[in-house]
């Protein structure tokens, strides 16, 4: 429901932000070559997901 902007004191409206951070991703050890990677992502480090190499490489696309 739709409230005037003035009626929320600075303290209301400061203690609703404080649930507002951004949390840190989680990481997981690539198992393929052990860098850190987003778990369920492609591995940014070696391009391998689930034991297989995942990047195409552009002399390989050609
Ligand atoms: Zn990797």
């Amino acid at each position: 429901m739709a409230v005037p902007k003035k009626k929320i004191s600075k303290s209301r409206r400061d203690m609703r932000r404080a649930h507002h951070a951004l949390k840190a991703v989680g990481h997981v050890e690539c198992p393929n070559c052990g860098e850190r990677k987003r778990p369920h992502h492609v591995c940014n480090s070696c391009g391998y997901y689930d034991g297989r190499e995942t990047i195409v490489h552009a002399e390989q696309a050609a």
